[in-house]
């Protein structure tokens, strides 16, 4: 398998060397240069199977460059008891006959993230002994909060391989702040930008984009590269949960063979629901994909109307992973809809980049459209669906998972669809307590509580316990307490790796 760039002006390379260079160098994003199909029967087949072996043969067919004993290595890193705390790994959790919760938030930092950050590492350094590469990785990541840490987890102590995360000191919330002070490794540091997210992320493109200091970094032995959510190495393991999710209802009786099932996904960068494209353009049977926003909806609009205009406020909510006003992976679903029209990509970006707006062709529009249904919810919708989910089914939500359930009922208001369906839920309630606690026991319940305290009271509420990642954060040791301006980041990474 070769993939290509998005914008066409790079050879195709093997999965390797896409998952090393993580963006293509043309600007453009990888995409696999082939349909892969799991046929009827290979899914019949993975039903008996547990999730690293359902893994295995997604994965086997995109990266065809690793021996079947390296893929293999990567998930039993990756997808443990260890690291995860259902065996099931991504388990799903019935509401009713017809509505499930796939929980994607089992992993060492309690969202979704950690289902690809805890694979990725292992793809990547088997990716830089492939192509002969000597440097050590070093990864750069800018973070709002949840990316980082799970970026952190997913590289400590990884040989090979280093980790710098920046983030913003007024930006984060304060369980995500410890989280990431408190990291331990032998490879990783955590830096505080003064600042917001902006001066942190522009920081590290600057990094990135300074040919000299790069070459400096590579004469001592190092090369830059990302984890962010463009990285196929990202994407691929994300395609996994989908299937897998199919195949429990399936080895459950709860769907008849070749059923056809919903997905909603909680979106933002557009990671998450472009592996449910992909899985269905494989041929799972799935009939729609319905993309779920928050207020910042710029997606719902594009959606209806064809038109991307990210000319408008962005709002802080309170599902804060997905405010986001530039979704960088729907790149890859235009360039599908558009059959691989890297000309009509390019034209649409370009236009993205120079007035924050493109319109696509009814064509495209019209693919898009027979596959993705899409709506939004606002702050009130949110808190109001914790507290119903939770008096319905006794089942507690977070806020981003909440987003997506408003989203499925506004679909089926709209649609009268009876098909089942599964909710990604891309966050554990404990991540983001404050409003969780607040929309089952009250305002008065919050009042003078900080979010270490919340956990407690969470953790009481629902009689489950507070998750490991984010037990005694408050005892553990503060091991980053490195502060700098965004002007100077590029010498903290000098002083962090000693040139
Ligand atoms: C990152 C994130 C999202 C958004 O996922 P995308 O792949 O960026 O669309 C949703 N919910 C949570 C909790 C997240 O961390």
């Amino acid at each position: 398998m070769l993939y290509e760039s998005t914008r066409g002006n790079h050879r195709r390379v093997p999965a390797a060397e896409a998952i090393k260079l993580g963006i293509a160098p043309d600007g453009g994003l990888f995409v696999p240069s082939e349909k892969v199909i799991i046929d009827s029967k290979k899914l019949q087949e993975m039903i008996t199977l547990d999730y690293r072996q359902r893994a295995h043969l997604i994965l086997k067919e995109f990266l065809d460059d690793y021996t079947v004993d390296e893929i293999n290595n990567c998930l039993q890193q990756a997808y443990n008891t260890e690291n995860f705390t259902s065996p099931a790994i991504a388990p799903l959790h019935k509401l009713t006959d017809s509505l499930y919760i796939l929980e994607l938030w089992h992993g060492p930092t309690c969202a979704f993230k950690d289902m690809a950050l805890q694979i990725l590492p292992h793809f990547l350094t088997k990716a830089v002994d492939k192509t002969g590469e000597k440097s050590t990785i070093v990864i750069l990541v800018a973070t709002s909060g949840d990316t980082g840490k799970a970026a952190l987890e997913g590289f400590k102590n990884v040989p090979g391989s280093k980790i710098i995360v920046f983030y913003p000191d007024q930006g984060v919330s304060e369980i995500q702040k410890l989280q990431m002070l408190t990291q331990e490794g032998n490879n990783v540091a955590v830096v505080a930008v003064r600042g917001n997210f902006d001066d942190a992320q522009t920081g590290v493109k600057k990094i990135f984009a300074d040919r000299a200091f790069n070459l400096e970094l590579q004469n001592a032995g190092y090369r830059l590269s990302s984890a962010n959510s463009i990285n196929w190495g990202r994407l691929v393991p994300q395609i996994v949960y989908y299937f897998s999710a199919y195949l429990d209802l399936a080895a459950k009786d709860m769907i008849k063979p070749g059923e056809k099932i919903n997905f909603v996904v909680p979106t933002g960068n557009f990671g998450n629901i472009l592996a449910a494209y992909y899985a269905r353009e494989m041929g799972l049977p799935v009939h729609r994909l319905i993309c779920a926003a928050n207020t910042n909806n710029v997606l719902t609009d594009f959606i209806h109307s064809g038109i991307y205009n990210r000319n408008r406020h962005f709002v802080k909510t309170i599902s804060p992973s997905m405010d986001i006003l530039i979704s960088s992976n729907l790149e890859r679903l235009l360039y599908h809809v558009a059959d691989r029209d890297h000309n009509k990509v390019i034209h649409w970006m370009t236009d993205l980049q120079e007035t924050g707006r493109y319109q696509i062709d009814e064509h495209s529009k019209n693919k898009i459209q027979e596959i993705f249904w899409s709506d939004y919810a606002n702050e009130d919708e949110t808190l109001h669906t914790i507290s119903k989910v939770h008096r319905r089914f006794g089942y507690i939500i977070d806020t981003h998972t909440a987003v997506g359930m408003k989203v499925y009922e506004k679909y089926t208001e709209a649609t009268t669809d009876g098909t089942k369906t599964i909710v990604a839920s891309t966050a554990s309630p404990f991540k983001f307590n404050e409003s969780v606690v607040k929309a089952i026991l009250g305002e008065q319940a919050v009042r003078d509580q900080d979010e270490l305290q919340l956990l407690h009271v969470l953790s009481k509420t629902s009689g489950t316990d507070i998750p490991a990642g984010l037990k005694n954060l408050d005892h553990k040791p503060i091991r980053h307490k490195t502060i700098t301006g965004s002007e100077g980041m590029a010498e903290v990474v000098k002083d962090i790796l000693e040139i």
